[in-house]
């Protein structure tokens, strides 16, 4: 096993997909390292996103290493490229601009992306998301239009991106949603906290009401809320949390539930095949369930797992001790969420 004849494929260039790079590369010098991604931009910081949006930091900022990093180590990067179907019994990828890409082992490190509330599918042209730099580019590129702010949610890019909107000098209106804080699991007392901290930052806070539809209007937005009223803004931002982005998969013979399952060892249902990072929903044999885990730090070391059992390795991805947090001034309980700088 491993060598030369071995083509280790990597789908995602975010943290999880990176790290198994590196720990495939390191543990085994002479194989073939691809990792596919359909975003165009080198791996980046997802948490300055919001800065970028402001101006606060430019794009230079972002890039987590330079280029050379992936040359100097061989590892082929493939971006801009989206996996369409895999064809687990012949070891073939599809990618979307019709060319087949053939592996030895792979890893899924496919990601998350926002959650958009199915009540909202309707106006989901109207909502603005934030997980991708193109995501952050087309609202940095209106934002000296921008004056007023709707944030629908809670999660804890949503707390983050409301700080720095208001820093920015932006009016924002925050409308705390109490199913929307997942990964964060709040109470009464903390969600009465985080309203006061948003308060005390200056932002608008309406509690115990949620958007049932978003209509366009000209550049505005005109948000309806469950109680009638209206909030007139020129962003309507949705930030209910990130869910695994599995759909390519559907129908591809892997197990899917809310993410691709995988044991405690990240094996996915099909041989040869790993899955990792926030795309994975892992079983825990302790809790005899399986979990799916956003954040940055957790999909860091469970890329790093799989890489290491691809490589014949028998490690256990273990779940992170629940820990506390502060943000922006809220104490948050949170199993997976990393402080960034
Ligand atoms: C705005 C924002 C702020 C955040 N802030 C924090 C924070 O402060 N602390 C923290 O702990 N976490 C934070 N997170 C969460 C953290 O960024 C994620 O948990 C982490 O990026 C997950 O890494 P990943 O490698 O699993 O997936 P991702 O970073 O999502 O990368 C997956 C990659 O796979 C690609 N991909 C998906 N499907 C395909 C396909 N079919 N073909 C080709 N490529 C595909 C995607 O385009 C993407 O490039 C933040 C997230 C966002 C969006």
């Amino acid at each position: 096993m491993g060598g030369a004849g071995e083509h280790y494929v990597i789908i995602g260039n975010g943290v999880a997909g990176n790290r198994a790079a590196e720990v495939l590369r390191d543990g085994d010098p002479e194989a073939r390292v691809t990792i596919v991604s359909d975003e165009s931009q080198p791996f980046y910081y997802r948490h300055l996103l919001r800065d970028l949006v402001t101006g606060a930091v430019g794009e230079d900022r972002l890039g987590v290493r330079p280029l050379s990093w992936w040359s100097d180590r061989r590892i082929r990067l493939r971006l801009g490229q989206r996996v369409q179907r895999i064809d687990f019994g012949a070891k073939t990828i599809y990618l979307a601009h019709r060319e087949k890409l053939g592996y030895t082992r792979l890893v899924v490190c496919a990601g998350s992306k926002p959650r958009v509330p199915e009540t909202l599918w309707a106006s989901r042209a109207h909502l603005t998301v934030m997980k991708t730099i193109e995501d952050a580019r087309a609202l940095r590129d209106r934002f000296g239009d921008v004056r007023h702010v709707l944030i629908a949610g809670g999660d804890m890019v949503s707390v983050r991106t409301a700080a720095a909107f208001l820093l920015a000098g932006r009016k924002v209106t925050f409308l705390v949603d109490r199913d929307a804080f997942w990964p964060i699991e709040p109470g009464p007392e903390q969600r009465a906290e985080l309203a006061a901290a948003l308060r005390s930052r200056g932002a608008e806070v309406i509690e115990d009401d949620a958007v049932v539809a978003v209509e366009p209007v000209g550049d505005a937005r005109v948000v309806a809320l469950k109680s009638g009223r209206t909030v007139r803004c020129d962003v309507a931002g949705a930030f209910f949390g990130l869910v695994p982005d599995i759909d390519f998969l559907a129908g591809s013979g892997l197990d899917l539930e809310r993410g691709v399952l995988v044991d405690e060892h990240l094996r996915t249902s099909v041989e040869g095949v790993w899955a990792a990072g926030d795309c994975a929903q892992v079983y825990n044999p302790d809790l005899r369930n399986w979990w799916v885990s956003v954040g940055w730090g957790n999909a860091e070391r469970l890329g790093e797992v799989a890489a290491r059992n691809v490589l014949g390795d028998a490690v256990r991805a273990t779940g992170p001790a629940e820990s506390v947090l502060r943000c922006d001034g809220v104490v948050v309980a949170t199993r997976w969420w990393v402080d960034l700088p």
